[in-house]
């Protein structure tokens, strides 16, 4: 399949394609908005030529970088492979990790976003490093504990899982990094999610909600901890 551009614009209507929106994050219909002249792109014969979609949930214009596969004497073929120049921002609730932890997290989905796998995956191990510190003693037992249960509920195997494990918990330094591909990088975003998701998330919306509770649901005229001192 390939994305064919015409001189007389008699196709345009056609270029669409669904995509999840950076800015809505929403999976919708998103047809081309801006497309390149093509008569320019047969006179100067560019590897890459960008298009602007047209979100159709917010509107939002996004950017996409399609290679040139051919061209010919009225129309271009282009590759229908693109590049999404801006990703998805990937969300977590942050503000329930430690600080240090939340600023590394932030950077590694940052990373995430930006198609860098590998600068991924080393934010990653310092953020479960920074991590397991917050946690005090035991909290990488109990991180390891929370990976063999997601292993377990979302049936991963080993050689899936190994890389994984090898940089959240084993590798000392970013040379003995394994190399990720987005397959597993994708693993990767989310196991540590989920790690930091049952060692923090789960128990900061539990205390909380709790704590609400005690304070809006007491019987009429019970004494509140505080003025039954
Ligand atoms: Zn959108």
């Amino acid at each position: 399949m390939s994305i064919t551009l015409n001189k007389d614009e008699s196709n345009r209507r056609e270029l669409q394609i669904g995509l999840e929106c950076p800015y809505c994050n929403v999976y919708s219909r998103m047809a081309a908005t801006s497309v390149p002249d093509v008569s320019m792109v047969i006179a100067t014969r560019p590897k890459h030529v960008g298009l602007v979609h047209q979100c159709d949930a917010c509107s939002a214009p996004v950017f996409l970088r399609y290679a040139v596969k051919e061209i010919r004497e009225d129309e271009v073929i282009l590759n229908q492979n693109f590049v999404e120049l801006e990703r998805p921002k990937e969300r977590f609730a942050f503000s329930y990790l430690p600080k240090q932890t939340e600023v590394l997290f932030r950077e590694a989905l940052s990373c995430y976003s930006a198609n860098s796998y590998n600068a991924f995956a080393s934010m990653c191990r310092r953020s479960a490093h920074s991590a397991f510190e917050a946690l005090g003693e035991g909290g990488k037992m109990q991180a390891f504990e929370e990976l063999m249960v997601a292993q377990e509920i979302a049936e991963i195997d080993d050689a899936t899982l190994d890389p994984i494990k090898a940089i959240l918990f084993e590798v000392n330094d970013d040379s003995e990094m394994p190399i990720l591909n987005r397959a597993q990088a994708g693993v990767l975003l989310e196991i540590l999610k989920d790690i930091f998701y049952q060692c923090f998330v789960r128990r900061g919306k539990l205390t909380r909600a709790i704590r609400v509770r005690n304070l809006f649901g007491q019987e009429p005229g019970t004494p509140t901890a505080a003025n039954s001192a």
